[in-house]
């Protein structure tokens, strides 16, 4: 079971503009910007503009647009970015045990360097 959406969440201030953030890509259904504590030397988030909990709330609750323009974003940004050739990672954290911080979906795009094996 997922909560209720927070509209106070850090993500849903951002996408309101009432935080600033480093935007690498915005369209209308996903915007993209850099995160502010970088875990690898590329470290971008990149969130659907819909309010949306986490990957289960949006996989069964969004529109078939907003999946299709939000998987495009990301596709888009790390394409941008010149990740392709050498490579990159995807995360999206889901609820408790996978430490999700923000309760807005976010997926993460970690690259710029080998990134080793997955830890888990
Ligand atoms: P999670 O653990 O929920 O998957 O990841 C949350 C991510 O959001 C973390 O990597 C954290 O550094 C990032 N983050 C948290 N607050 C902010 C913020 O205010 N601005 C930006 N750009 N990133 C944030």
């Amino acid at each position: 079971a997922t909560q209720p959406y927070d509209d106070q969440n850090i993500f849903a201030k951002i996408l309101r503009g009432e935080i600033p953030n480093r935007t690498v890509y915005e369209d209308e259904w996903a915007l993209a910007f850099h995160d502010i504590n970088p875990q690898a030397p590329e470290h971008v988030l990149v969130i659907p503009k819909g309010a949306y909990v986490c990957w289960d709330d949006f996989s069964a609750k969004a529109s078939e647009a907003e999946i299709a323009g939000f998987v495009r974003a990301v596709g888009h940004v790390a394409r941008t970015m010149g990740l392709v050739e050498p490579g990159y990672r995807l995360l999206a954290n889901t609820g408790f045990d996978a430490h999700q911080e923000v309760p807005h979906l976010h997926v993460h795009i970690f690259g710029g360097k080998p990134l080793g094996p997955m830890l888990v």
